[in-house]
């Protein structure tokens, strides 16, 4: 069915690998992240094979689809105090900064006879979730105590999410100190120094990431190969295991100025367009409905995306290699926001392939 995207989950098990082997040398133990792809069971199956054994996500209804995997779940966001009792059934890990919650959490994992586990977040700067204060986390801690049925984990931060602020030794430095003065007061270790996200990734790449961060919650790099504070490509990774399959359904010769008075287009915007005289076109059946617009890019050389309305794309195809035909199939690969929109929307179709890689 078109459009649809393809997933190539061994391209994901191969990134898993090496994330995990880039990290081991940190003594770190990474979380995939699997927002990104809504959780589909049968991909993040090929990211634990790659040797992942923690599965982080935002929300609860995918964690509740990954529960038959060989793997430990976490909740990345904030849990709703309405949802205590399914958090506390479908992930062994939150991350949390609420009291009234953590009591919320406290009362349902009693009543369910579990212990849940807890990170709680602190904000060194990027100002999304997080405690600030000292005295305020320590005095969350005192009262973590008294909460039988849950057991504090670790700490945590998010950063380059709302303030665009990168981690470094300094700021991931504070997360560290702070860790030890709680494993000092508490008398006992955290399993959890969990020192951000794909954005962190970097500080492996140069080796500069701080000794005692035990861990980082990766989505980005894994799915896209990509570090997310400067936007690198991490080496030897696949950049392409989420591509996009759309078909041509028409192919014309057209000028490149439209003809008339130009008012806005179907997005309110105003286009402006450069004569090159008559071009071959094609229209694909795929829009900004199913992908928002987030950035795709056409992997068949020569073709060059002109634009798209909310379900047609529009492309030249005048200097393409190859030839296309009413019914082609041309193929896309992705940014993490296309293919988080792509994977969401029921208009697109999902198909999983393996094998092939040399
Ligand atoms: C989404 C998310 C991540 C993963 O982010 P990537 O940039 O995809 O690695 C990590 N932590 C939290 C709290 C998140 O919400």
């Amino acid at each position: 069915m078109n459009p649809r995207i393809e997933i190539h989950t061994d391209k994901l098990t191969h990134n898993a690998k090496q994330i995990s082997k880039m990290t081991q040398g940190y003594g770190i133990t990474p979380a995939a992240v699997t927002k990104g792809f809504c959780a589909i069971p049968q991909v993040a199956a090929a990211i634990v094979e790659g040797g992942i054994g923690i599965l982080a996500d935002s929300r609860i209804e995918n964690l509740k689809k990954l529960r038959t995997l060989n793997a430990r779940t976490m909740l990345l966001r904030l849990p709703m105090i309405s949802q205590a009792e399914t958090v506390v059934k479908y992930a062994n890990i939150s991350l949390n900064s609420e009291i009234k919650t953590l009591k919320a959490l406290n009362e349902a994992a009693n009543i369910q006879g579990r212990t849940h586990q807890v990170i709680l977040m602190i904000d060194l700067g990027d100002l999304r979730e997080g405690i600030m204060d000292d005295f305020e986390l320590m005095a969350m801690i005192r009262q973590i105590k008294s909460l039988k049925n849950i057991s504090l984990v670790g700490l945590g931060t998010n950063l380059t999410c709302f303030g665009a602020v990168i981690p470094d030794e300094k700021n991931l430095g504070r997360l560290i100190d702070l860790a030890q003065k709680i494993e000092k007061d508490m008398g006992q270790s955290l399993e959890f120094i969990s020192g951000g996200n794909s954005s962190s990734v970097y500080l492996m790449m140069e080796k500069r990431m701080p000794k005692g961060i035990t861990n980082l919650r990766i989505g980005e790099s894994i799915l896209m190969g990509t570090e997310s504070a400067y936007g690198k490509k991490i080496p030897d990774m696949h950049y392409d295991a989420f591509q996009l399959v759309a078909e041509i359904v028409e192919i014309r010769e057209k000028p490149t100025v439209p003809i008339g008075q130009i008012g806005m287009d179907a997005f309110g915007g105003k286009p402006i367009f450069e004569d090159k005289g008559m071009r071959k076109r094609a229209i694909v059946a795929v829009g900004k409905q199913d992908f928002a617009t987030h950035p795709v890019k056409c992997i068949e050389p020569g073709v060059d995306i002109l634009g798209s309305s909310s379900d047609h794309m529009i492309l030249d195809i005048t200097d393409a290699e190859k030839k296309y035909f009413i019914g082609s199939e041309l193929k896309f690969t992705l940014s993490y926001g296309a293919m988080l929109a792509l994977t969401t929307s029921p208009y697109i179709s999902t198909q999983l392939v393996s094998g092939g890689l040399g």
